[in-house]
């Protein structure tokens, strides 16, 4: 059997879900329906190799499918691309033990499991930033025990299972699949957020949870880089990317069907005809357009690459990343000027405002992208006044 993507049924199980989740309307709320809706679409196999029994989508019909969604509901989108990158690069990394992945490739197919890394903790700040878990994995008879909290897991009244980062307590950074029907797992609400609020990002406690040797995934000391390769940071960005280029797309469409129907005054003119309004809705269609033409074109590459050539495209990514966030956060900045006082009321306008912020908290950072491009322009720069 061919792990290329079935595009008609990849097409299918999306119109379904987009169907359903517009049926339920979320809004703000977390609605387990949605995790559900996605799971009798077939979506939660997308990026499952078709010879395990799954779509066999890779990263360019991940971005599709995620931005689609993404103009549905962000919160809708952000969830499942957690299970999105994490099944994805499963099958695109070298350091999996290749039971455990099986074992995932299983309950996704099998048991409608959905899955998330639940990497970020409170104190610690952002992983992304090199922040050392201080959850703890103590070794045990056939394994470890890990106690704990991490934050901000997404949609984790959904998840199954869950890739955990802890300091292991004889050496090292380790990273365990945990079950989360284990006992001493506890799913706590996370906290008020300005936006993504449907998405019950929520608090992972773990107590003293036996984890078993075939769930680890590695062991790397502090500070090394990830010993699964560049797949899991690439779809990471390259997932986010796509919900937040979804939700500034949600917004542009939003915005202008609203534009074309306001006719404020005598009624003869619709806001979408004023020149100034324009202006407004010129730089929304810009600003996106932009970024789906760069993430849809790495998103390509990425897949036509062979698996060494793939580090060189991380950058890349993170310009994506980079680009259809700030695109977002541009698209619904002038979404809400458009709409001016309809556009404040409570509603998909200003919820797409809030939710495409969320987007600029998520790794690769603005700051860490910018900082990466000038550091690859100056040493170009220097080598080639060497050379
Ligand atoms: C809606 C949403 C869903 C999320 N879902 C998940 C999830 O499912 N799983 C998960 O693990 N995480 C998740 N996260 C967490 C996210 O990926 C970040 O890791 C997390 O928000 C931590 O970053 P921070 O900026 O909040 O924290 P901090 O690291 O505390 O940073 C605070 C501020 O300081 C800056 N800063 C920190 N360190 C440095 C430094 N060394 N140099 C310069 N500046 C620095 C940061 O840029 C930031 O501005 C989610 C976040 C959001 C908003």
């Amino acid at each position: 059997m061919s792990n290329a993507a079935d595009p008609t049924r990849v097409a299918d199980s999306l119109a379904q879900a987009v169907e359903a989740i517009e049926a339920i309307d979320p809004g703000d709320r977390y609605d387990p329906a949605v995790p559900a809706a996605i799971v009798s679409s077939g979506l939660h196999l997308l990026c499952l190799p078709a010879d395990s029994g799954g779509l066999g989508g890779g990263l360019p019909e991940a971005v599709a499918v995620l931005s689609a969604l993404g103009a549905v509901s962000g919160s809708a989108a952000l969830g499942f691309a957690m299970h999105t990158h994490v099944v994805g690069s499963l099958y695109e990394s070298s350091g999996w033990p290749a039971p455990l992945r099986a074992w995932l490739g299983r309950i996704v197919r099998d048991e409608s499991a959905l899955l998330n890394s639940a990497a970020t903790e409170e104190d610690s700040g952002s992983p992304a930033r090199g922040g050392l878990p201080a959850t703890l994995a103590v070794d045990a008879e056939g394994g470890v025990r890990i106690t704990g909290e991490k934050t901000w897991t997404t949609w984790l009244p959904a998840l199954r299972a869950a890739q955990v980062t802890a300091t292991v307590a004889s050496g090292g950074i380790g990273n365990y699949v945990v079950d989360l029907t284990s006992s001493g797992v506890e799913r706590l609400p996370g906290f008020d957020a300005l936006g993504m609020r449907g998405s019950a990002s929520g608090r992972l406690v773990l107590k003293d949870v036996f984890v078993p040797d075939d769930r680890l995934i590695g062991v790397r000391e502090a500070g090394q880089p990830d010993p699964r390769g560049p797949a899991p940071g690439a779809w990471f960005g390259a997932a986010v990317a796509a919900v937040y280029l979804g939700v500034g797309e949600g917004a542009r469409r939003d915005v202008t069907r609203w534009a074309i129907d306001r006719r404020p005054g005598d009624g003869s003119t619709a806001v979408a005809d004023l020149p100034t309004i324009g202006v407004r809705l010129g730089r929304i269609d810009a600003a996106l357009r932009s970024a789906r033409i760069v993430l849809e074109d790495v998103a390509r590459r990425w897949q036509a690459a062979a698996g060494a050539e793939r580090g060189g495209l991380v950058a890349e990514i993170g310009l994506a990343k980079v680009t259809a966030t700030n695109a977002a956060v541009l698209a619904t900045d002038e979404a809400l000027r458009i709409a001016g006082g309809p556009g404040f009321l409570a509603g998909r306008i200003e919820r797409a405002f809030r939710d495409a912020r969320g987007g600029l908290i998520n790794p690769p950072l603005d700051d860490i992208a910018y900082q990466g491009f000038a550091r690859r322009l100056v040493d170009d720069e220097r080598a080639r006044s060497l050379g």
